[in-house]
Order: C-alpha cells, then structure tokens, then sequence
C-alpha cells in the first residue's frame, strides 16, 4: 500500500540550501532559508528566553498535560502583547499551536468547518506554504494583486480592485507585517481601507502575524491586525513566536479568533476540538518560555531590548545595500529595499539572473529573488551588492 505513494516536490528553499551545503567554495553566501541570524551567521538562543528556561527549569514540577487549548496565561499574554488596547478578552477564543504553521493549519480547517465553501484570498506572491496547505485542506482559494515587481513596491490599486471582488463569507488572509517573500508592506492609511473594503464585502480577515517586532518595532508591527480587530465583526489570527523569539523548534504559536461574544463558547469548542483531532495537546514549553517573559517586567525589557537590536541591524543591513546599490547602478532603482521591512525582500530580478548570481558569485539566493537581509553582514553586502549590478551589465 505505501508503494502507491508519489513523490512529494520538493520543498525549493530546502533544497537550495542542500545546494548551498555542498558548494566548496569559501565565500558563499546563503540568503535562503528564513532564519534571523546575526552578524557572525549565528542563530543565538535570546538572553530572556535562557533565563526563562533556567527558571523553568528549578520551578516546573510536572510534565502531565496542560489542556487542550494550551495554558490561558500565554494566550492572555501573547493576545495581550498582539492586540494591545483592541483586545476585547470577551469577544477572543484561543488556542495554543504548534507554531505559526499549526496555527494557520488549524485556522483553515476551522473555517472549513463553518463554512467549506469559503474562498480563501491570497496575496499574490504569498508565503508558499499557504497555498499547500490549502491545496492539502482541499479549501478553494485565489490570488489578489499584491506585489508590483517593477517598483518593488505594493500594488495597492490592483490589491483594492482584486478585494472588491470578494464574495461574502469568504477569507482575506493578509500577512500582519513583513511581508513574505516580498517586503512590502500597507501603510497604516492602506490597512484602514483594506479594513472597511472587507467590512463592506462581508468577509473575514486572517491574519499571518510571524514577525511581529522584526519591521517597525512591536506595536508599529501591530497597528495592521488591531484596525482589522477593531473594524470587523470577526476574524482569525495566527501567530508565531518562533522568530521574535528565536524559538524556531520548539513550536511556539496561537491562533486566536474575534467573534460575537455570544459565538465565543462554540468557536472555542470547537477549537479545542480541532487540536484533539489533529494533535491532541499542543507544545507548552516554547507557550510556557513565552508566558514566562511577558509576565516579568525585567525579561520583557531584555528581551525587547534584544529583538530591538535584531529589527535595527536589519534595518541598517537594508540602508547599506540600497546605498551600494545606488552607486553601483547609477540608478535609485533598489532603493526600495530600505523602504521594505522584515527579514526578506523581493529583487524582482528574473530567475536566470539568481541562478547567474549563484554561479558566478556563490551568493544562494531563493528562485522568486527573495532574499534574507538577516544572512547579510557589512562584509558581505558589498559582495551581493556587486554580484546583482553585474547581472545588469
Ligand atoms: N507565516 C509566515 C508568513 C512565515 O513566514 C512563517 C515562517 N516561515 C510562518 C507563518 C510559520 O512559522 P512557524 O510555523 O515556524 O512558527
């Protein structure tokens, strides 16, 4: 029977960055897969996340199970720290997933339940994972303008245009901030028309929060999902906590949904239910590691601190290579990467161009020209500044 299955195609990054393994040449470069690292190419362990796991690990005194949903505290305090004053606790249920994946996985099937025939509508370039995981749902979905490749910049006509369109009871699913693979993000302007535009159509939003704190700062990285909480009636987040704080594989994430507080009990239930039928009881310790610092004012102020000096690196990291790229090119026509935020940018450079920038310049690059700022350091932007200028010679 197991001989009847087909191979699977093949994930592109994770084999890009086999390819990048097996490169002898010294001074490669992988901006592939999306993980922050620092200047020296590591991923570090933060300073709060270690001292809440030092104190964890003298305080805990049982592994049994937690509950379904996960622990209320880290749902308080991660609703707390997404939504802020938007937070109505009487009109959210929640439950703890493993990551931000587990919490868009359970968010689709539990619009599935209510409603099977909900179109899910992307932006187009969209996290690639998205798609397979409605394609593996079977939940219908299509794509609204998002991405202008020639101005690296958003298009938001196009986006309004393609969201006038949506039908009732259908999904907007938007990425929070920084924007994957693209970079380019609403201004809050954009985020309260895209707000009232879903309104009118009688849609709900989904929200991919994966960063928050990795763009403008935490509560800027927010301002999106809290217009969407306050103006719609409902909607769904999914968040992770995997990059904010650094704590990739231990599957730390929740999907939270805002209805009328008369539906809470149920969308719980039926939340809980969807946990006990594809996993049972969710990861804790990444939840308990997280509950952990934002329930103590001094970790919170380190570990704020820490992903401070993350999001500015990166920012200046964005401001070196637009400036290279400026005099390389005699041209501002890169200058949107240092208007982007996140971990990534779109080049909007064709695929024969990556592929010539890996061959010639061994800087690993994925196919769609989205890079990982995160994997650049102040040696290493002049290099990828050069090999992209010599792609338009
Ligand atoms: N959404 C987006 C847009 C992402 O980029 C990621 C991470 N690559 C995730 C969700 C999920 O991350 P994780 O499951 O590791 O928490």
């Amino acid at each position: 029977m197991l001989g009847n299955l087909k191979d699977q195609p093949a994930d592109k990054i994770l084999a890009l960055m086999a390819s990048y393994r097996e490169d002898p040449r010294a001074e490669k470069i992988d901006l592939g897969v999306g993980v922050y690292k620092d200047a020296q190419g590591n991923t570090p362990i933060m300073r709060a996340v270690k001292e809440a796991e030092a104190r964890l690990l003298k305080s805990e005194t049982t592994k049994s199970y937690v509950a379904l949903a996960g622990d209320p505290a880290y749902a308080k305090a991660l609703s707390e720290l997404i939504l802020g004053d938007a937070l109505a606790a009487d009109r959210m249920a929640a439950v703890a997933t493993p990551g931000g994946t587990g919490a868009f996985r359970q968010g689709v099937d539990l619009v599935r339940m209510a409603n099977p025939d909900a179109t899910f509508h992307v932006s187009a370039p969209t996290w690639p994972n998205h798609l397979s995981i409605l394609k593996t749902v079977g939940q219908p979905f299509v794509e609204y303008r998002y991405f202008d490749n020639a101005t690296g910049e958003v298009d938001f006509d196009g986006m309004m245009e393609d969201l006038g369109k949506v039908a009732s009871g259908d999904v907007v699913l938007v990425h929070g901030c920084c924007h994957n693979p693209t970079g380019a993000n609403l201004t809050e302007a954009q985020w309260e028309a895209v707000a009232d535009l879903i309104g009118e159509r009688g849609a709900i939003a989904f929200v991919d929060l994966a960063y928050q704190g990795f763009g403008d700062g935490l509560e800027e990285d927010a301002t999106g999902t809290r217009i969407l909480a306050r103006k719609l009636p409902e909607m769904l987040i999914g968040a992770s906590c995997s990059k904010n704080f650094g704590i990739y594989r231990e599957r730390t994430g929740l999907l939270m949904g805002l209805c009328d507080p008369a539906h809470v009990k149920t969308v719980q239930g039926n939340m809980n239910h969807l946990n006990r039928q594809n996993f049972s009881f969710p990861p804790d310790h990444g939840a308990r590691i997280v509950t952990t610092i934002l329930n103590d004012a001094e970790l919170t102020a380190d570990w704020k601190a820490e992903l401070e000096e993350m999001r500015t690196g990166m920012l200046a990291l964005r401001e070196q290579l637009a400036a290279e790229l400026r005099r390389l090119t005699n041209s501002d026509r890169f200058d949107f990467i240092a208007r982007h935020r996140g971990m990534f940018s779109r080049l909007g450079l064709s695929p024969e161009q990556v592929e010539a920038i890996r061959k010639d310049f061994a800087v690993y690059i994925v196919g769609d020209s989205r890079i990982n700022v995160a994997g650049l350091n102040e040696e290493t932007v002049p290099k990828l500044a050069q090999a992209i200028a010599a792609t338009y010679e």
